[in-house]
Order: structure tokens, then sequence, then C-alpha cells
């Protein structure tokens, strides 16, 4: 039976290995870490349930779902508490709510932007405008900040567009590509003319996702995004996951490719890389020189997460909706707060809080490097002047992602065409994961779902689909 090689088991590579496993296909996941999952891990400590990286997919894309499905995982879905529901934005040294039906960062009501004191007048007025501004001619890529200030203007980019869009992709707007972060919105520009008069359309029409379901705009699972791993695992069967075995080079074979780590050699028909496009270029380094020229531009930033735990009357203030996040012209050491045990149920134990905050991404990267004791301090320093946050944390945790998180620059989507291009003459060999067509967790599903359906092509002799 003709063998396959998934190199690395983020979630991109599980989600390969279940569509493989239901065609019948024999494969290996093969991953560096002591453990399978990448980014999704779940620390549990005293009760409480600690992301280390995401803690929640976007139901609207729905392969996470199909995913969940497929491993039967759906009775642990576990939606939003949306009696709590609330974006807060800090601006000017304090925390404004993020106007109802501002979607992303398209106003698609006209009341709660008029009261809303996040945005001045001017800024209001301009923001209103966009309906009248005419789409742009070509639909060619264009940076996150020049996309909005032209729609919206520059205070919408300053407080909404960019703390809620480049702040999550760790991105800076000035070099952030629109198109291929929200392909929609240029969509959107094109076909209606105007974001808020699509945006508004669509709200009409509803979401299919969550409008047929019990599902809240962000989702995850109840002991956490962890557990998809080990379901995932489980139904892959452990003993087709291997770790702590690191692949440093794939070679061409007399049949298929051979796969060195270390001192060891092993041959498979074929093969997926699901690493880090950093990590990819290495591997492919001398087989194939000019992809792996192609997979060198994509830049990557750090980010640190860094949770808190309270017993709640210690925490001397009122937490206003989920969290917070902060506009980078505030010139602040934290990039958002999260208060996870009130966004969800089953993250802390009855009477305790759940606080998780982020540093790093596209501003104050260097904090990443800091110590713990030194994050951990800024951190709770940040909180105390933003939310009134004292007291002393039962523990503490510091998750730190180094060169973790691709960044896609304008013109990334042509780059990731000239890396397809040049994969052409490699039969049998894919590549997957957050490098290339979507860094959140759907888009990883679904580009491990498409490497399973290119490789199963090529093992039944039917070439690239
Ligand atoms: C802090 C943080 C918060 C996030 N929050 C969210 C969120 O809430 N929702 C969301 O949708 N997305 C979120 N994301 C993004 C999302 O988690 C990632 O983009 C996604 O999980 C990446 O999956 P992947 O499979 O592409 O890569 P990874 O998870 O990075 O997996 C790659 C794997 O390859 C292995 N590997 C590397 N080199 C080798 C080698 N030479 N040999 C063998 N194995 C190797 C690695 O050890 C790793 O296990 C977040 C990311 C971070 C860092």
């Amino acid at each position: 039976m003709k063998k396959v090689a998934i190199v690395g088991s983020g979630i991109s590579a599980l989600a390969c290995a279940v569509a493989l496993k239901e065609e019948g296909v024999d494969f290996t996941v093969i991953e560096k870490d002591r453990a399978a999952g990448g980014k999704l891990l779940t620390e549990k400590v005293d009760g409480f349930v600690v992301e280390a990286g995401p803690d929640s997919f976007l139901p609207e894309k729905p392969w996470t779902l199909d995913l969940i499905r497929k491993v039967g995982l759906e009775d642990q879905l576990l939606a939003t508490n949306e009696e709590r529901k609330g974006t807060y934005i800090y601006s000017q040294g304090r925390l404004h709510r993020l106007p109802e039906g501002v979607m992303l960062m398209v106003p698609t009501m006209f009341m709660p932007l008029a009261r809303s004191r996040l945005i001045s007048l001017p800024g209001k007025i301009r923001m209103g405008m966009e309906a009248f501004i005419p789409g742009k001619a070509n639909g060619s890529d264009e940076s996150l900040a020049g996309f909005v200030t032209r729609r919206l203007g520059r205070e919408c980019l300053e407080k909404i567009a960019e703390p809620l869009v480049a702040g999550i992709h760790t991105s800076d707007p000035q070099d952030m590509s629109v198109q291929a972060v929200f392909p929609r919105f240029l969509e959107m520009e094109r076909k209606s003319g105007s974001l808020i008069r699509a945006m508004v359309k669509a709200m009409k029409k509803g979401t299919p996702a969550t409008q047929s379901r019990k599902l809240t705009y962000f989702m995850s699972l109840k002991e956490g995004m962890q557990q998809l791993v080990d379901r995932c695992v489980a139904f892959v069967g452990e003993e087709r996951v291997r770790t702590s075995c690191e692949v440093t080079e794939v070679r061409p074979a007399p049949v298929g490719y051979e796969l060195l780590a270390g001192s060891e050699r092993m041959v498979f028909d074929a093969v997926v890389l699901a690493t880090p496009a950093y990590v990819t270029q290495g591997v492919l380094g001398r087989m194939a020189p000019a992809l792996a020229d192609r997979l060198s531009p994509i830049a990557w930033s750090s980010t640190a997460t860094i949770s808190l735990a309270f017993a709640a009357p210690h925490v001397q203030a009122h937490l206003p909706g989920f969290g917070f996040i902060v506009p980078r012209v505030e010139a602040r050491r934290i990039n958002a707060a999260s208060w996870s045990s009130i966004k969800w149920s089953f993250r802390a134990p009855p009477g305790s809080l759940l606080i998780r905050s982020f540093v790093g991404g596209g501003q104050n990267g260097e904090l990443v490097s800091r110590d713990d004791k030194d994050l951990v301090r800024i951190v709770r320093e940040e909180l105390r002047e933003i939310a009134g946050i004292t007291g002393e944390p039962l523990f503490t945790r510091v998750h730190r992602w180094t060169g973790s998180m691709p960044r896609y620059t304008v013109g990334h989507l042509d780059r990731v065409g000239a890396v397809d291009d040049a994969l052409e003459p490699y039969p049998g060999l894919a590549l997957t994961g957050c490098s290339y067509r979507g860094i959140g967790i759907g888009d990883c599903v679904r580009s491990g779902f498409e490497a399973a359906r290119k490789i199963g092509a090529f093992l039944q002799g039917r070439g690239n689909p």
C-alpha cells in the first residue's frame, strides 16, 4: 500500500490526516515536538483551562465544524456567554464599547455609532461617507491602512480597524494585504460599491452558519481547543502519529521522496509539508531551490499570551464585555486582554476569574523575549491602569510564540500563486498550513483538507485535481 508522510502536527496536518484516514490512505504524521497539536495547546491548572494559543474558531468558516463533526466532537461545542457580550476599545484613557452594529470595522447601524464617544464627530461623518465613495477601478491588492483610510477614514483605521484586524493578525496595517486577509471586503467594494451597503444587505439575509444552529460568532470546545487535537489523534490512531522526530530534509527517491530525520531515512510515496514556510524552505532547499526561494519572502512575527488566574473577590473592578483591545496609537504595552472565564463557561472554578493578555505581534515585538516575571509585571501594570484590576493572581502562565505568526503583506497571494507554480514539477508533494491562504483555524483546516484531496488524487494516478 502506498504511504504518505505528513510533516508537522498542527491543525492543518491533523485535518489532512483525518481526511486521508477517511479515504483509507496509509500515512504517518511526523512531529518534531513531544506532543501533537502545534499552536492548539491547552493547559489545565487547578480547575482552570488555560489556552496557550487560539481560544476559538469562527463557525462562519465551515471547515472547522466539518472536522469537529468528522471526529465526533459536536456535543463538546461551546458558545460564548452572549449575555456578557461586548468588545471594548481603549482610547484616550478609558474603555469604550465598540458601537453595536460595527461589523469588523464597518458601521451598519446609525444610532449606536452616533452615540459612541469612541469616534469624533468628523470621524463619524467620514465613516458614514463610505456609502458614497466610488469603488477602486482595478481590484489590485493594497494595504489595510490604505484601504480603510480610503473608504472609512483615518480615525476608523486607528481606533477600530487596526486593533481589531491588524492586531489579531499580529501585522502592521501599513503593509498588511487586504486581498489576502479580507478578500470579502474587496469583493463587496467591487460588487456593491460600498462596504456599508453590502454589509447591511448581508445582515438582512443573515449568515447561514449562525442562523441554523446555536452558534455564536466565536466558538470553542468545552475542554479547550486542544480537545480537537486529542480527538483527531484518537480518530487517526496514535500509532500513526510519531512525535519527537524533526525532519531536516526532503530528497527525491527512485519512487517518491526520502525524508531525513537525524540519522534516520524514511521513504514515502507522497509528502505533505504542514510546517511553517521557513521550515518548509529549509527542508526543500536542496531538492527544490526555486520553490524554497519563493517561500522566503513570507515574514513572521512573535507574540505571547499571558494568563492570570484570580480568586474573583480580589479583583476590584467590574469587567466590561469579553475584554478589550488597544489601538497602537495609544502606545501601551499590551495589545488586548480577554476575560476568558466570562467569555466562556468551563474556564475557571466557580467564583474565580481567568484573564488572558497578549503582547508583541505587529508592535512591541521585542517584549516577547522578556522573561516571564517581567512580562507578568508589565501585564499586571497595564491591567491595573486600563481596567482597574488589582489583587494577587493565584497563578500566572506565559506562552511565547516566537516567529510563529505569518504576516500577509501586500502581494502575498501573488507570491503564494508563484509557490504553487514552483510546486508543479514535484508530483505527490503538497504544502499546507497557516503560511499560505489564511491563518485562522478554519482556513488551516480547509488547507489540510485540500492537501489530502491533492494527495488522494495523486495516489490514484489522477495527477493534481
Ligand atoms: C497566540 C495565538 C492565538 C491565536 N488565536 C487564534 C484564534 O483564537 N482563532 C483562530 O482561528 N486562530 C488563532 N490563531 C492562529 C492559529 O492558531 C494558527 O494559525 C494555526 O493553529 C496554525 O496551524 P498550522 O497547522 O498551520 O501550524 P502549527 O500549529 O504552527 O503547526 C506546525 C507544526 O509543525 C511542527 N514542525 C515544525 N518544524 C518541523 C519539522 N522540521 N519536523 C517536524 N515537525 C515540525 C511544529 O512543531 C508544529 O507542531 C492564534 C495563534 C496564536 C499564536
